[in-house]
C-alpha cells in the first residue's frame, strides 16, 4: 500500500495536490478538515463540537480527531492507499496513526511536505476566502492563530517522520502542475 501523508502549513496547497496525486495514483484521499466541514454542514454533533474551534482556529482534540480518522480509514477495506491531508497535525496524532496502520500492515510510506512561506500563506489564505466561504479563512486574526497553532503543534511532527527516514521537504511555490511533478517525483519506489 502506498500511504503519503501531505503535509504543510495552512494555505500551502495540501487540498490541490491530493487531487492531482488523487488521480495519478488511485489513492483514497482523506482531509480531515474537509470530513469536519461535511459534519458541520449536516449539523453532526461532531460537527458542532468541531466548529468552535475550527472558527478560532484552533485544534479540535486528539481524542475525537483520531477517533473519526481511524473510522474513515475502516470505511475503505479496498484501498490501494490514502493520502493523509491535514492528519496528523500533533505527535499523538502522528503516533495513533502509526499504530492504526502498523497494525493493518499498511505502515506509513512517506510525509511529503509542502514549503510555503508564511507571507505567502496569508495572501493565499485572504485571498481563498473570497471563493471558500470558510469563515477561518476570512479573519486575519484567525489565519495569524492557525499559523501559529502550526508552528507549535504541527511542525514538530515532520521530525517524527524525519527520525524514521520518511520525510521530504517539496518547494511549495510555483504552478499546480509543477508542484504535483515535484510532489510524484518525491514518492519512494512508485
Ligand atoms: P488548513 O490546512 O487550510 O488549515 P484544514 O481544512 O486542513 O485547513 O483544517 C481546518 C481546521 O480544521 C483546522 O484549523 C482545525 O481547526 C481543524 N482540523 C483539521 N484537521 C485537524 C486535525 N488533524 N486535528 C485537529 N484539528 C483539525
Amino acid at each position: 500500500m502506498l500511504n503519503i501523508i501531505l503535509f504543510g502549513p495552512p494555505g500551502a496547497g495540501k487540498g490541490t495536490q491530493s487531487a492531482y496525486l488523487v488521480e495519478r495514483h488511485g489513492l483514497v484521499h482523506l482531509s480531515t478538515g474537509d470530513i469536519f466541514r461535511s459534519n458541520i454542514k449536516d449539523g453532526t454533533e461532531l460537527g458542532q463540537l468541531a466548529q468552535s474551534y475550527m472558527n478560532q482556529g484552533q485544534l479540535v482534540p486528539d481524542g475525537v480527531t483520531i477517533r473519526m480518522l481511524e473510522s474513515e480509514v475502516d470505511k475503505h477495506p479496498e484501498a490501494k492507499g490514502f493520502i493523509f491531508d491535514g492528519f496528523p497535525r500533533t505527535t499523538a496524532q502522528a503516533e495513533a496513526l502509526d499504530e492504526l496502520l502498523n497494525d493493518r500492515k499498511a505502515p506509513v510510506s512517506c510525509m511529503l511536505a509542502l514549503e510555503v512561506a508564511e507571507e505567502e500563506l496569508k495572501l493565499r489564505l485572504l485571498t481563498r476566502a473570497k471563493t471558500s466561504g470558510r469563515p477561518d479563512d476570512a479573519d486575519p486574526a484567525v489565519i495569524q492563530k492557525r499559523i501559529d497553532v502550526y508552528n507549535a503543534e504541527t511542525a514538530p511532527v515532520a521530525s517524527h517522520y524525519a527520525d524514521q527516514g520518511k520525510f521530504t521537504g517539496v518547494d511549495g511555490i510555483g504552478t499546480i502542475e509543477e508542484i504535483a511533478e515535484r510532489l510524484s517525483a518525491a514518492i519512494p519506489n512508485d
